[in-house]
């Protein structure tokens, strides 16, 4: 900033900023918000508004935008929404009180973790701010929805910590994540290449963490003594051990720093946080990113935009508030038997009557996010309208809580325990506001008449003002003579009495002149000067009064703000649960029976979102696998047959029973899953700058690494993303791990193209095949979608190409290549003995089409090598055990072996040869 553009109110701007940085400034001025410089060059272009500028005429022109008041929220949503901060500043004295600048402050920061005003939020997502800390093998992480006030905290020790973390992260998708500056390398990658600066404005969105506004803070912040003064403080409590945080340092440094944080921006205590849970990654069924990706839980893969995810099919919650809960339970299911039963038990009671269903849900219906209105309320920025809201929602808890009396079951039993009715604060509501309270309570009229004598009295003297304003203006017509005098009412001389030029004359004597216009002349009297005065306080002391009884109210409110949370949360429980009994009745869904054992046995599934979605039916399919003689499944069969949706269909199922739902089969009888992985589809990861077969790679090592038997593996076609016989022998190590490794020997679904890989369930145990049926009919090729044991002949890959489109001669092309193709591997097997003489041009590679599929010889050769090829890998796959074996038997010193040792070893050794 140059000197010249220094004027007082430019200082205060500069001083406000210099205390805010990293934040877009708001600077209130009169009835609009202004930003300057990089400010308002950022803000015009993201709110694409005009960019102007101020002090042009002395040469160093300022830019600057501005942005009606009223009009605010929209735009701070729209920077918000882009990962920026925004800081608010107002006028915090009257403009008319004072001759010198007007003293402003900033009254909050609004940055993406921190929203919470309605305009800001999805009403049916949880908006969370995280905060990430620790060192090496120790990390925590704490997770904060401020606008309800749910908070969360885990941490994790050992080499795997910050893969842990960074899953939890991933699990709770946060808005913002708040870090120690000492972290910076940990985050480094993402911010690099988001380009961001901490000091800068821009928002800083990590790829790593897409989407995700990353915030570094100063390393003190994170301290744990102080941590845990400010926790202790916010919850009222002498030590943190009831909050399962004892000896949980790092958990502890994550949630007072993510505490700290909200209160600082939101510049209020926000005493709704009245709560902390610990939570370990093993409360809950683990479902990564990548899973939830690929089984679309809560979002749709295609960029149409078409198809739903599986959310969308279940969500038929009546409140934000359920529909939250249930997303939670779809992200994170449970793995506690007791828990998922209550919740099945609950889903069955609610099942049994349509009747209790509609009232129970007509009634929900009528009830606001109290979770989130009292966020609100304990933030200072709750509206007149909403404690209205709050009455109108306590109103039908009775009838709800009369309905739950009545259920068998017992979580809903103890969802009626759980209710409270608060009638104290629902009297007190509605002693206390008017039935329809204006938006804003500048607005007037929000206290209801007979709370306030004083208030009441005002208001009489304002409704009486017209009728006081009749009189005297027929007693002045009367005095004065003058038919055409009024009186009236405007901004700036206040009240007047109005007469036209011709009759100025005949005025009485007491009237004072206030102004001439050109066809009227305006006076007052002491007398109306005098009523006026005592007419327009009482406007004002109205207005200083019902905010002065409102706030009054909101604490008094507030007081009861644990109370009101327990019924809030009670009744998203049953709103939740509610959504689960419409959806198991309206889409033929049954209760799962859940055992302790590894059996998954599912008879007649269906997959719920294919079935919801399609026109066709659903050919239902049956599934058996446990940890012994079916736990890896080789599912071949046709393209377009079916295999990735029998796959997903079976971790769907699994998913929905163990968040409390019923699924969609016949019957199902399902084991309790700790974790569901999934490696479907080959999928670039541009932004992340890896290839298709580098992602599938890293996913498929992740899985490798951390899988149980506790978890189901779905695979589908992987090894894809390379030549073909680096893929097939991939795949093939990668199945044979998955059912040997004592340690992750999860139950495996493996749909694959590599017909090669059915080899392998003559080989293992605990491996079966599995084809879905096609037949063809008339030359074309009818899907049957049926999974049957045994395997797949054919791929109709060229069907389906024909079905896809492809050009009538690319296909007869195709069909051409692939009958000499296979007639010439045939041949080449009849003549394998032969030595080859005529050695065509056929390159090395085996998928250069240019150079050898033309000519016939080429083709040969091509079929040959390949045959060649497989032969020589299965031989390398199965030679890659024996000789370990070898070596093994080169290994063992024979001159001292005694008799029954070596007979051992022989034994061992006929068991393992492949
Ligand atoms: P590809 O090998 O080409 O990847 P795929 O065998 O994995 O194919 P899917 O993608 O699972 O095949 O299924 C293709 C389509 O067939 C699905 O989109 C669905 O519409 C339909 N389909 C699959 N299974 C069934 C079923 N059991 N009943 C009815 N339709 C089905």
């Amino acid at each position: 900033m140059t000197v010249q553009n220094s004027t007082p109110m430019l200082r205060q701007y500069h001083e406000l900023k210099r205390q805010h940085p990293g934040t877009i400034l708001f600077f209130r001025l009169g009835d609009f918000y202004e930003l300057f410089f990089e400010d308002a060059v950022t803000g015009a272009r993201e709110l694409e508004i005009t960019l102007t500028a101020r002090h042009k005429e002395r040469g160093t022109p300022i830019p600057m935008c501005g942005v009606p008041h009223h009009a605010v929220a929209g735009h701070i949503s729209k920077l918000v929404r882009k990962g920026y901060r925004v800081a608010i500043c107002e006028q915090t004295e009257d403009p008319t009180l004072t001759k010198k600048l007007v003293r402003r402050e900033v009254v909050r920061i609004i940055t993406p973790g921190t929203a919470v005003d309605p305009q800001l939020i999805e009403a049916r997502e949880s908006v969370y701010l995280a905060a990430v800390c620790g060192s090496g093998e120790r990390m925590g992480a704490a997770f904060l929805d401020l606008s309800t006030g749910e908070f969360r905290a885990t941490e994790a020790n050992g080499a795997e910590a910050w893969s842990r973390i960074s899953a939890d992260v991933e699990s709770y998708a946060p808005r913002e994540i708040l870090y120690p500056s000492s972290l910076n390398m940990l985050f480094k990658g993402a911010r690099d290449e988001a380009g961001a600066d901490s000091s800068s404005t821009a928002p800083n969105q990590g790829a790593v963490f897409q989407g995700v506004a990353l915030t570094p803070l100063d390393d003190w912040l994170f301290t744990e003594e102080s941590c845990a003064a400010l926790l202790r403080e916010q919850f009222g409590a002498l030590s943190l051990a009831g909050y399962g945080l004892e000896g949980k340092f790092e958990a502890v440094r994550a949630s007072g720093a993510c505490l700290r944080y909200a209160q600082e921006t939101q510049r209020a205590a926000a005493a709704h946080v009245t709560d902390l849970t610990y939570f370990e990654p093993q409360d809950h069924l683990i479902l990564d990113q990548i899973t939830v990706r690929n089984l679309e839980l809560t979002e749709t893969q295609g960029a149409s935009g078409r198809g739903r995810a599986l959310f969308d099919v279940i969500d038929e919650t009546m409140t934000g508030m359920g529909a939250r809960l249930l997303r939670a339970w779809l992200l994170r299911p449970s793995v506690r038997r007791g828990e998922i039963e209550a919740r099945l038990g609950a889903v069955e009671d609610l099942s049994a009557s349509q009747m209790n269903r509609d009232r129970l849900r007509a009634w929900l219906k009528e009830i606001a996010d109290l979770e989130r209105l009292t966020g609100r309320l304990n933030m200072g920025t709750a509206s007149p309208r909403d404690l209205c809201a709050l009455g109108r929602s306590l109103s039908q808890v009775p009838p709800i809580r009369r309905t739950l009396s009545e259920s068998q079951a017992s979580l809903l039993q103890i969802l009626h325990e759980n209710t409270d009715e608060l009638a104290d604060v629902r009297s007190l509501i509605e002693s206390s506001l008017s039935e329809e309270p204006p938006a804003k309570l500048s607005d007037g009229g929000a206290i209801r008449d007979g709370y306030s004598p004083e208030l009441d009295e005002l208001r009489l003297l304002s409704r009486n003002a017209k009728q006081t304003i009749a009189t005297l203006e027929a007693r002045e017509r009367a005095r004065s003579g003058i038919s055409s005098l009024r009186i009236r009412y405007n901004g700036v001389f206040g009240y007047f009495i109005e007469v036209s030029k011709a009759a100025a004359a005949r005025v009485p004597p007491n009237y004072e002149r206030r102004q001439t216009l050109s066809n009227a002349e305006r006076y007052t009297t002491p007398e109306l000067k005098e009523w006026e005065t005592k007419v327009l306080g009482a406007e004002d002391r109205m207005t200083q009064l019902e905010t002065e009884i409102f706030h009054d109210l909101c604490l008094q409110i507030s007081a009861h703000t644990k109370r009101i949370q327990a019924t809030a949360r009670a009744l998203s429980t049953l709103d939740a649960l509610l959504s689960l009994a419409e959806t198991a009745v309206r889409r033929r869904y049954v209760r799962p029976h859940m055992h302790d054992g590894d059996e998954i046995e599912i008879i007649a599934g269906r997959h719920p979102t294919i079935e919801a979605l399609s026109e066709e039916p659903f050919i239902p399919n049956d599934l058996h696998m446990n940890n012994s003689t079916d736990r890896l499944l080789i599912i071949t069969g046709p393209n377009m047959g079916g295999k990735s949706t029998i796959l997903r269909q079976a971790a769907l199922i699994n998913i929905l029973a163990q968040m409390g739902s019923f699924v969609p089969a016949e019957k199902a009888s399902l084991p309790i899953l700790d974790r569901v992985w999934t490696r479907v589809g080959a999928s670039d990861d541009l932004a992340r700058g890896r290839s298709t077969f580098m992602v599938e790679m890293t996913e498929t090592a992740t899985i490798l690494h951390n899988a149980t038997p506790r978890s189901l593996v779905l695979l589908d076609e992987i090894g894809r993303g390379t030549a073909t016989f680096d893929g097939l022998s991939i795949a093939w190590a990668v199945a044979e791990y998955l059912h040997d490794s004592a340690e992750h020997a999860a139950k495996t679904l493996f749909a694959t193209h590599y017909h090669e890989l059915t080899e392998l369930a003559e080989r293992l145990p605990g491996a079966q095949n599995y084809q879905i049926t096609a037949a063809e009919r008339d030359g074309e090729v009818v899907f049957l979608h049926r999974l049957e044991p045994g395997r797949a002949s054919k791929s109709y890959g060229i069907e389906v190409a024909r079905l896809a489109g492809l050009p009538p001669d690319v296909l007869v092309r195709a069909r051409d290549v692939l009958a000499r193709l296979e007639r010439y591997e045939l041949d080449v097997f009849a003549e394998e003995d032969q030595e080859i003489t005529a050695e065509a041009s056929a390159p090395e590679a085996e998928n250069d089409w240019d150079s050898w599929a033309l000519n016939e010889a080429g083709l040969k050769t091509a079929a040959r090598r390949a045959r060649q090829r497989r032969i020589a890998t299965q031989a390398t796959l199965f030679d890659a055990t024996n000789q370990g074996l070898l070596d093994e038997l080169r290994g063992v010193d024979v001159e001292s072996l005694k008799p029954h040792e070596a007979l051992e070893i022989l034994a061992q050794i006929r068991k393992r040869i492949v």
